[in-house]
């Protein structure tokens, strides 16, 4: 029943148009179903996740794949992890560069539908400060993640994998050796049931 009514809320996502001034039109990218375990809430896609239709089909989502300890195929199990961003699709570039913030209308629209109907979910990552902000409020991110026991089990916080986290890891070595051991096991934990 719920993988019924989850797929019939995930088709009406997939074919959303409510923002149509998208710069590339709306392609909403999400994957969902009622067994996964795990749930991965990120900003939103970029113009080569737009272009497959694969979520964190890029650089981004191989750090991020690295942080889990993760191979492609186990992160695109879609009866094991589900993905929604906290926008669907590709919002378009900022004046002054890099990637707009994900459309405020998306997530209020989809995603308490879609979390209501994938009982399973045991652990919930937060990349990025729009899915931070989304579910834990304002925030600053650095400080979220290295807090990251004060939301546990149910959440873990971790920032945008985006090349310019590769400085940022070297200055903060306390994400590798803290956060991301932790990290690996609670995932562990989720994808097993706990
Ligand atoms: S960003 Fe969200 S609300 Fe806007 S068209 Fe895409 S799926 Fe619909």
């Amino acid at each position: 029943m719920s993988r019924d009514a989850l797929e019939t809320v995930a088709a009406a996502a997939r074919a959303c148009s409510l923002c149509a001034d998208l710069p590339l039109g709306p392609r909403p990218v999400l994957r969902v179903s009622s067994t996964a375990r795990l749930l991965i809430i990120g900003q939103a896609p970029g113009t080569k996740v737009h272009a497959t239709g694969i979520p964190w089909n890029d650089p981004s989502g191989e750090r991020l794949r690295g942080w889990l300890g993760m191979d492609r195929a186990t992160f695109y199990d879609g009866a094991r992890i589900a993905i929604v961003p906290a926008g669907l699709c590709y919002p378009g570039r900022l004046p002054g560069g890099g990637d707009a913030p994900p459309r405020p209308i998306c997530a209020p629209t989809w995603h308490p539908r879609l979390l209501a109907l994938m009982p399973a979910i045991a652990l919930t990552l937060l990349v990025g400060s729009y899915a931070q902000a989304l579910v834990l409020g304002p925030g600053a991110v650095a400080d979220r993640v290295r807090a990251f026991r004060d939301v546990l089990p149910r959440y873990f916080p971790l920032p945008h994998p985006s090349w310019r986290t590769v400085g940022w890891e070297r200055r903060n070595p306390w994400f590798a050796e803290e956060v991301l051991p932790a990290l690996r096991v609670r995932i562990g934990e989720a994808l097993a049931g706990e």
